[in-house]
């Protein structure tokens, strides 16, 4: 384990676990359908990879990147830094988020994607903080619902560290000084 964690909280075997179910269960939801996964980078790397490969339909994949967050303070204005390289029109599209906690970033993306006029929009998060939630946004598919708590790794990071880690873990107390949690 990393010294500047208290405890792991999803191994990677679990990650593993989790994932392959929702690769089956999207793979059995989308059979026959025109599928684009959007995933929003930074945070949904190894869950977008992960989470494809145990997709055995036909997907196409695309990404955003977005603003909303410096360090681990919420500004509330997300911004779109890294459109989409696709149309979306007429696809069914499922946003591959790594955490949903207070929801406005979801919340942003539905609003954005739903005016390109794809055939459907999900949401698909690895994480879901459901305690913090702000805005109100429909999740089709969660892996894993988590207390409120400061997570990091497999693709979450705290100030750009911590993204490599190869399960999900939460920073002790020295390395989060200064974190509030439901951000
Ligand atoms: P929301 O807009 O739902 O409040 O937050 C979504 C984004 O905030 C996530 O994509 C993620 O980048 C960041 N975030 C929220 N909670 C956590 C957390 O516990 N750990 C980390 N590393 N990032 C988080």
């Amino acid at each position: 384990m990393h010294k500047d964690l208290q405890e792991i909280l999803i191994s990677g075997s679990e990650l593993n676990a989790g994932i392959k179910k929702l690769g089956a269960r999207i793979s059995e939801d989308y059979a026959g359908r025109a599928l684009t996964l959007v995933g929003v980078l930074k945070g949904c790397v190894f869950f977008m990879a992960d989470l494809a490969k145990n997709i055995s339909i036909d997907a196409r994949l695309d990404f955003m990147m977005l603003s909303s967050y410096s360090g681990a303070q919420s500004t509330g204005v997300v911004r779109t830094i890294l459109d989409l390289k696709e149309n979306i029109e007429g696809r069914d599209v499922l946003i591959i988020e790594d955490i949903v906690d207070s929801g406005l970033t979801m919340n942003y993306m539905l609003q954005n994607l739903k005016t390109r006029g794809p055939k459907s929009l999900e949401i698909c998060t690895l994480l879901d903080k459901p305690s913090c939630r702000k805005a109100n946004v429909p999740i089709r598919y969660t892996g894993f619902t988590i207390p409120d708590k400061f997570v990091v790794g497999y693709g979450l990071d705290y100030n750009e560290r911590y993204r490599n880690l190869p399960y999900i873990g939460v920073l002790t107390k020295e390395a989060i000084e200064g974190i509030k949690t439901c951000r």
